[in-house]
Order: structure tokens, then C-alpha cells, then sequence
């Protein structure tokens, strides 16, 4: 074998601040903070205090590959901590604070935690979670001495200003492998305790290259990007890289979530990008609704995590004149797998028709190959009818879980996603339901995402979520389950009239129940799983 002569340069996490702090030094980053106000820097700013934390981390002896936690919104100080942990060899694992209190302590104590950095505002959960913290030394809070606590429970509280105060920034980042451990998230858990994913240095930077891409983020120097995907949430969606390497602006919404949070801060920052699950862009959609808004720079937005539904997509595109790209992925793949978009050959197909190709899950994202199987593995075709389970591999995909968690993961060196999937002749995927919230009615799978979207396509509707319950003559029927919007006069009947013509006869829902708000977990997700337990024992009128 003749090899190339390239120099041989690890792909690192601390090259892509690198990059931004040197080709890109005034592009801002401005945080809404914890403390209420808002905050502004650049990336040059923010590469030296990211050096200053790594030399504090080390000044505390934290070595390579020891995990250092975050419970922290998104802001800078957290962007801080994603270059300085990761830049110095350490993991960087980030919790997210919505979990149960002993699931956070069940996560720090598998992570084997060193040290754990958290905005102030979780000082409370802090207290009560610390006495079960077998392996932490110390808790960093985020924020200065004036947010210090004159008493707490907390042992070896340190205040995180004074340390990089006390550090000169002069410091050079590690050379290391690039296949080392850089990042650690915890998927949530819905069955069984949380597993944790372990990226690498190698595989978050394929991953933050492949995500710019025109195809799939788009993601350039002339953006402003507010990431409102949480960066406890599979590390925001690799936006904390892909957007320094870009050179774009970074805007934090920090914890004000709120549709007129987010959109106040949008509009002052001039946001052009943002990203986030479908119920966070409900929460502003309404908001604006109501108060008759429009957004003056806000062209883009990657919608994922769960299914997009067709009347959100729709209401983005034809009322605000927002583009958005429908994305999938899973924590175990870094997590971008697919983005929608349209080809060439699309564009002159008519408006309904491109809406259909855009609200598929989307097509593969160079560096992620992907597969249909059967239930015996055998491959299915590409033929935009046929459905399975969905297989993936690629360089930024789990090949095992931490510590060995649920041993051996992947079948044939492809790891199962769960989900269930057809793909068409053009490489679209489209997810038909997780293989868990299938409903299975005499031997037949019906999928509950095509059925909550034609309900929340009802303008009365603001939610919907459809579950299987269990059924003497059929195993499972769909029920499903529906928030009506404010003010807004919907019966069962008039629901289910709405399904006419849109589904086989034997998918429509056998009853609809109307509840005041649903379940929703730690990253934003509706909770089929509590939404099953809650109806267990419903009584279908057709058993
Ligand atoms: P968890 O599995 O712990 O909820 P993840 O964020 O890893 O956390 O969830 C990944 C799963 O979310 C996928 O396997 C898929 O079922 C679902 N998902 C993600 N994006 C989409 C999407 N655009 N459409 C439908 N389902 C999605």
C-alpha cells in the first residue's frame, strides 16, 4: 500500500475553538444568563476562559479520561466547560437537570463524576442530590462569589469565577488520540436505567463537519444560531461544534424557554437558525399567534427528536416563512442521522407534494449508512413502502454502550435503532413509529405517528398522542389522546369524523379522550410510556 503523504493531525475537539477564537475572533456569543441579564462575548473571549478552566481543572488534579459533569442551560460558561473538559482530555458528561433526583444521582455515581459544575439555580436540587454522590470532590458553581451561598449543606462548594481568576490562561491544549473519550450522555432511561453514550474526539468532529453541511444544518458565517435544544440533550445536536467551525454568531436562550422569551430574544439577536424538538416550537407559535407576530430574521429551523407534525411544518413555512428541515437522530448517533430536504427533480412537483418529501425523516447524512430488515434481518428494499426495523453505522454511531451496559449492541456491526421505517427509492427515510409505541391490532402493526399527525392537523387541536390499549378481540386498539387549543369546542365525534378517508378504516382510533396537557420528559418529548400506564385499564367502547 502506497500511503499519502498528509500530515497526520488528530481530529480534536479543542482545534474547532482553535479555529473560531483565530478565523473568526468577533463572532459573538451572546447568553440570556441565569442571573436574568444578557451577556455578550466573542470566540476569542471565550477560548481564553476556556483555557483558564482547564488549567483550574487541572490545579483541582483532574486527569484524562476522569468525567467532569454539567447541570447547566445553555449559555457560556456551559460552552466554556464543552472545550475546556473535553479540550484537556477529560469527559465532559452533562446531565440534564429535568431527571428525577435519584436518577441524576444513579447517572453521577455510574459516570463516576469528579467534579460537577451547575448553574446556581439548581443550588436546591445540588443539596439534596450531593449526600448521594459517592465519587464527586468538589461542586463548581456557575456564577461569581456574589452568588455564593452564605450556607450550605454542600461539601467542597467552589465558586467557578474565582477559579479562572485565579488561572493565567496561558495554557496549550493536549495533543492525545483522537479515538479518546471526549463527551458522555445519558440516554433517558424509558426503560430501564439510563445507558451512557461515549463520543470521541474523532467522532464529534465528523460529526460537527458532516451536520454543517448545505444538505443538512447549513450552517455558515453569516448565521446567527440559536441552539434551544438543551446542551444536555445529546450536546445540543453537535451545534456547539458545528457552529463555532462555521464561524457563525451563537445566541444562549439560557432557561427562559417561553415562546416570548425565545422570540424577544430572537428578534434583538437577529437569529437566522435555530434548532429544537416540535414542542418547544409550539410554545412559540402560539405566542406569536396571539399576539400576531412575525419573525423579521428567522429564515431556518431543524425540528427533531420526535416526529415534526405535517401542521407545524406547515404553519412555519406558509404563515412565518420559516424553512424547516426535519431531522433524525437518536443519542446513540451523535445524534444527526437524516435531514429532509428537497432534490432538484422536487422542485417543479406541486406544493403538497414537496410538503409530503419534507416531512419524511429525510436522507442520510454522508458518514451514516442505513438499512431496513425484516423481523427474520433480511434486507428490505428502498421501495417507499416496505417497512422494518431501521439499522445504522457510521463513524459517529455507538458500537457499545458505557461500562458495557447492556452487552453486545450491534447485529452484524449495524446497531438497531428501535425504530420502524420505510425507505424510498431516493434514499428518503420515513419513521412509521418506534417499535415500542407500535399498536399491534390482530397481528397487524398500526403506526401511531401518521395518526396523531392527521389528528393535529385539526385546528382545534394542539396536541395529540396515540396509544395502544389492550382489547379482548384485537390484543391492541389506538386511543388517543388529545389537548384541544385554548377556547377551542372539539367532540369525540367531530375528531374521529376528521379521519374520514385519511386512514384505512381498521386504523382509525376506537376512542378519543381529551386531557388538559401530556406528559412530557426531561428533553421535551411526550412520554408514551406514562401515557400507557396511565390508561392501562381503559375501557375501550368496542370491547
Ligand atoms: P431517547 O431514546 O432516550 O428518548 P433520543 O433523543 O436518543 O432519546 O431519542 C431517539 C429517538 O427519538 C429515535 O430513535 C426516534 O424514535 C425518535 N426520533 C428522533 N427524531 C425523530 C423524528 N424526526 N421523527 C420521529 N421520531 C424521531
Amino acid at each position: 500500500m502506497l500511503m499519502g503523504q498528509m500530515m497526520d493531525q488528530p481530529l480534536l475537539i479543542s482545534t474547532i475553538l482553535d479555529f473560531a477564537a483565530r478565523h473568526y475572533a468577533r463572532s459573538e456569543i451572546v447568553s440570556q444568563r441565569v442571573e436574568g441579564d444578557v451577556h455578550r462575548y466573542t470566540f476569542h473571549d471565550c477560548r481564553r476562559r476556556a483555557m483558564q478552566l482547564a488549567q483550574a481543572l487541572q490545579a483541582l488534579g483532574v486527569s484524562a479520561g476522569e468525567r467532569v459533569g454539567t447541570l447547566a442551560w445553555n449559555g457560556y460558561r456551559h460552552l466554556e466547560a464543552y472545550y475546556a473538559v473535553s479540550g484537556s482530555g477529560a469527559v465532559l458528561h452533562t446531565i440534564n437537570p429535568r431527571l428525577h433526583p435519584e436518577q441524576l444521582a444513579y447517572i453521577c455515581n455510574h459516570a463516576e463524576d469528579q467534579y460537577l459544575l451547575f448553574d446556581f439555580c439548581f443550588l436546591p436540587l445540588i443539596e439534596a442530590i450531593a449526600p448521594h454522590c459517592r465519587t464527586v470532590k468538589g461542586w463548581i458553581l456557575l456564577g461569581g462569589p456574589e452568588r455564593m451561598p452564605a450556607a450550605t449543606t454542600i461539601p467542597h462548594l467552589l465558586c467557578y469565577e474565582d477559579l479562572l481568576d485565579a488561572q493565567s490562561g496561558d495554557y496549550v491544549w493536549p495533543v492525545f488520540d483522537e479515538n479518546a473519550a471526549a463527551t458522555l450522555c445519558y440516554t433517558s432511561g424509558t426503560t430501564g436505567n439510563p445507558k451512557g453514550v461515549l463520543y470521541s474526539h474523532r467522532s464529534t468532529v465528523l460529526h460537527a463537519y458532516a451536520s454543517a453541511l448545505p444538505n443538512v444544518l447549513n450552517v455558515s458565517s453569516r448565521d446567527a444560531v440559536m441552539p434551544v435544544v438543551p446542551m444536555f440533550h445529546v450536546n445540543a445536536w453537535g451545534l456547539p461544534y458545528s457552529v463555532p467551525l462555521s464561524g457563525a454568531k451563537m445566541v444562549f436562550p439560557g432557561p427562559a424557554l417561553d415562546g416570548k422569551s425565545v422570540y424577544e430574544l430572537m428578534e434583538k439577536e437577529r437569529v437566522t437558525f435555530s434548532a429544537g424538538v416540535p414542542t418547544v416550537w409550539l410554545g412559540l407559535i402560539n405566542y406569536c399567534v396571539q399576539n400576531q407576530l412575525k419573525f423579521t430574521s428567522f429564515r431556518r429551523t431543524v425540528i427533531g427528536g420526535s416526529a415534526c407534525p405535517p401542521a407545524m411544518m406547515n404553519t412555519l413555512i406558509d404563515d412565518f416563512g420559516v424553512e424547516v428541515i426535519h431531522g433524525w437522530g437518536m443519542t446513540e448517533m451523535s445524534p444527526l442521522g437524516t435531514t429532509g430536504g428537497l432534490l432538484s427533480k422536487h422542485l417543479a412537483l406541486p406544493k403538497a407534494e414537496q410538503r409530503k418529501i419534507l416531512q419524511k425523516q429525510g436522507h442520510a447524512i454522508y458518514g451514516v449508512d442505513m438499512k431496513i430488515v425484516d423481523e427474520l434481518g433480511k434486507e428490505l428494499p428502498w421501495d417507499g413502502a416496505s417497512s422494518g426495523s431501521l439499522l445504522v453505522k457510521g463513524p459517529w454511531i455507538a458500537a457499545s454502550y458505557f461500562k458495557g451496559e447492556g452487552g453486545d449492541v450491534l447485529e452484524d456491526g449495524w446497531f438497531p435503532t428501535g425504530d420502524v421505517a420505510s425507505i424510498d427509492p431516493d434514499g428518503f427515510m420515513q419513521i412509521t413509529d418506534r417499535a415500542k409505541d407500535v399498536i399491534k391490532s390482530g397481528g397487524e402493526w398500526i403506526g401511531t405517528i401518521d395518526l396523531e399527525n392527521i389528528a393535529m392537523a385539526h385546528p382545534a387541536v394542539m396536541q395529540a398522542a396515540c396509544i395502544g390499549v389492550s382489547h379482548p378481540k384485537w390484543d391492541e386498539r389506538p386511543l388517543l389522546v388529545v389537548v384541544r387549543k385554548p377556547g377551542q369546542d372539539l367532540s369525540r365525534e367531530q375528531l374521529l369524523a376528521h379521519f374520514d378517508g385519511k386512514v384505512a378504516k381498521w386504523w382509525l382510533p376506537d376512542d378519543v379522550v381529551f386531557a388538559d396537557a401530556l406528559p412530557v420528559g426531561g428533553t421535551g418529548k411526550v412520554q408514551k410510556n406514562k401515557l400507557r400506564e396511565q390508561y392501562r385499564d381503559y375501557q375501550l367502547p368496542s370491547a
